[in-house]
């Protein structure tokens, strides 16, 4: 299971600019979008804490066919869809503003604006110095078309799109700068393990129109590999069940979280 790397989130700062310049649309009600939080808050008092969980909601997974890019497309498309859908409901209820991704596939290593994609470690990326998100389409995810780790993968990534419209991954930068190797790492493992908690919420709101076995998600955990960047592999395993078994993102506050948790 993949994910953004140190060096990856790190660029997070030189982003912000970006990120303030985004115009995005208040909330439905009308009511002004309160501003991105910044500062140790962003990170353990975030608005996304305040919301409620991801309405259960149908995202049905479009057939792909082995070796046939299209079939991906359109299953990533309607994949997008269903995550822009729920995270939108959570920034308005969060008073946050909010638009969607970028999104670019790819089937080879290319420049993603931050860094080559190193194409052996990562079925998905998101670089927040171009909001994009970078999905690798190699031959081996395509021999695979009932697999359900590329859904995992994606929903893991837009966590980390959603933790930097919340602020929360200029704020980590922001600290990591400023801390030593090891404790960069932690705070690096709690930013990677809500991402997990954030897919397994958002995995869990859309299950039961998935039309899949226990099984495959049984499978996700079993593939779980930790290290010292993404965390203990029971660690990982805890995030992804707590985000899973229901309450929104308000159960992904990994930042308060006690060390053990985020080994
Ligand atoms: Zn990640």
């Amino acid at each position: 299971m993949i994910r953004i790397s140190l060096h990856v989130a790190a660029v997070a700062v030189t982003a912000v600019a970006g990120a303030l310049s985004l115009t995005g649309t208040a909330g439905a009600s009308g009511t002004p979008a309160r501003p991105v939080p910044t500062g140790p808050g962003a990170l353990t008092r975030n608005p996304l804490y305040t919301t409620g969980e991801f309405e259960s909601s149908k995202c049905a997974e479009p057939g792909r066919r082995a070796g046939d890019l299209d079939s991906y497309r359109a299953y990533l498309d309607d994949l997008f869809g269903c995550l822009d859908r729920a995270w939108r409901e959570e920034f308005r209820q969060a008073g946050l503003r909010f638009s969607p991704p970028k999104v670019r596939y790819i089937t080879k290593s290319v420049n993603t604006g931050c860094g080559q994609y190193v194409a052996s470690y990562a079925a998905g990326l998101y670089c927040p110095r171009n909001k994009t998100m970078w999905i690798l389409l190699s031959k081996e995810e395509l021999s695979d078309p009932t697999g359900f780790d590329l859904f995992t993968v994606v929903a893991h990534e837009y966590g980390h799109y959603a933790q930097d419209r919340a602020g929360i991954l200029a704020e980590f930068a922001r600290q990591s700068h400023t801390l030593g190797r090891k404790r960069a790492d932690d705070l690096n493992r709690r930013v990677e393990l809500q991402a997990e908690c954030f897919s397994g919420a958002f995995v869990a709101s859309v299950w039961p129109s998935l039309g899949r076995d226990r099984h495959d998600w049984d499978e996700q955990l079993t593939w779980v590999v930790g290290d010292r960047w993404h965390g203990r592999t029971g660690n990982i395993r805890y995030w992804l069940k707590r985000g899973w078994s229901g309450g929104g993102p308000r159960v992904c506050d990994t930042f308060s979280a006690p060390a053990s948790r985020t080994a």
